[in-house]
C-alpha cells in the first residue's frame, strides 16, 4: 500500500544548506511534518544531520546510472559504446553488477538514518548521439535472446555516425533496438523495486523523468515505471502552475493510462513570476487534475521561505 503524500514537498541540494544550516534548520522546521524532503547528495552524514535537526520525512535522491556519486563505482560497469569505447558518466542496465551495487547502496543509506523513500534519478539510456545506448557484452547477450543483432546494429551506426544519426532514422530502421533499450530501463526499474521491498517494505521508491513527448528517447516507457514503481515524479522546466496549463493536461492524459496503484507526482523551480496566492491556485488545479503532489526545487532560503508561507497556509 503506497502512502498518501503530502501535496507540498520540497527538494535541496545538501550542499546548500551546510553554508548557512542553522537559519536552514529553523526554517524547515516551519514545515508539516510529514513534508517529504528530497535531498540531493552523495554524503551519507548529510542525512543523519537533516534527520537530527528536522522533524521532516528524508527521501535521498539516489543518482542510479550516471556517475558522479561517490558511493563506490568501478569502470567495468559503465557503458561501452558502439564502436566498443566506454561511456564514462553512464552505466549499463543490463550489467549484473549494478544491481548489487545500487542494493548496497540502498542498504547503506536505510542504515546511516531513517527515511521515508528512495527517488531515483538518471536511471536512463540517453539517445544523445554521439552517446546512443549500451553495447557491452550484457546487452549483447540479452539482445541476441530477443533476435536483434546488437554488433550489426552497431556497426551500422558507426558507419552512419559519420554524417549524424537522428531520431527518425534510428526509429525507422532499429525499433525492435529502441524496445530493447527501454526494457532494459523498465526492467532495471522492477528489479530495484524488489530489492527495495526486501530490504524494507515501508520505504517507497520512486524515480525522476524528465517529462518528454518521446519518453524512448530516454528508454522510457512511463506506463511500465509507473506499474513498477511507488512514485512517478515528472520534472519539468515550464512553470505549469502559472498560464502555462497546456503541458499539466499533455502530462495529465499519459498519466490516466496507468493502471494499478502509484502516484504522481511533479517537480519545479520555485516560480519567481508568481505570488503566494497564485502559487497555491496553482497548486489547486493540480489537486483536481488528481496529481498526488509537487516537488519544489528550493536553491535559495528566499525560496524557501515563499514556500514555507505556502505551505503553513495551504
Ligand atoms: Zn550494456
Amino acid at each position: 500500500m503506497i502512502p498518501r503524500f503530502p501535496l507540498i514537498n520540497l527538494s535541496i541540494d545538501a550542499e546548500l544548506y551546510r553554508k548557512n544550516s542553522s537559519e536552514w534548520f529553523n526554517s524547515l522546521n516551519n514545515l508539516p511534518e510529514d513534508t517529504l524532503l528530497f535531498i540531493i547528495s552523495k554524503n551519507y552524514a548529510h542525512f543523519t544531520d537533516l534527520h537530527s535537526k528536522t522533524h521532516l520525512q528524508l527521501v535521498p535522491v539516489y543518482s542510479a546510472l550516471r556517475d558522479g556519486s561517490n558511493f563506490s563505482r568501478n569502470t567495468d560497469l559503465a557503458q561501452i559504446n558502439q564502436s566498443g569505447n566506454l561511456i564514462s558518466p553512464y552505466y549499463c542496465p543490463n550489467n549484473p553488477k549494478v544491481v548489487s551495487l545500487i542494493k548496497n547502496d540502498f542498504e547503506s543509506l536505510h542504515e546511516a538514518s531513517p527515511i521515508a523513500g528512495i527517488l531515483l534519478d538518471s536511471l536512463e539510456i540517453p539517445f544523445q548521439p554521439p552517446i546512443i545506448g549500451c553495447f557491452c557484452a550484457y546487452c549483447s547477450t540479452l539482445a541476441e535472446e530477443k533476435g536483434i543483432n546488437l554488433s550489426q546494429i552497431s556497426h551500422e551506426i558507426t558507419r552512419k555516425m559519420k554524417n549524424g544519426v537522428n531520431w527518425n532514422w534510428v526509429t525507422k530502421n532499429y525499433p525492435e533496438w529502441l524496445q530493447f533499450r527501454v526494457d532494459s530501463i523498465s526492467n532495471l526499474a522492477g528489479k530495484l523495486m524488489i530489492t527495495i521491498r526486501k530490504l524494507e517494505p515501508n520505504i517507497f521508491l520512486g524515480m525522476t523523468v524528465p517529462f518528454s513527448y518521446t519518453p524512448e528517447m530516454f528508454g522510457h516507457d512511463y506506463f511500465f515505471l509507473s506499474l513498477y514503481l511507488d512514485l512517478l515524479n515528472f520534472s519539468v522546466n515550464e512553470n505549469i502552475l502559472g498560464s502555462k496549463k497546456k503541458l499539466l493536461k499533455q502530462i495529465r492524459a499519459v498519466a490516466k493510462k496507468f493502471i494499478g496503484e502509484y502516484r504522481i507526482f511533479l517537480q519545479m523551480k520555485v516560480p519567481h513570476e508568481l505570488n503566494v496566492s497564485e502559487i497555491k491556485m496553482g497548486i489547486n488545479t493540480l489537486k483536481k487534475n488528481s496529481f498526488d503532489g509537487l516537488i519544489f526545487h528550493v536553491s535559495t532560503l528566499n525560496e524557501l521561505k515563499k514556500i514555507i508561507k505556502i505551505g503553513v497556509l495551504g
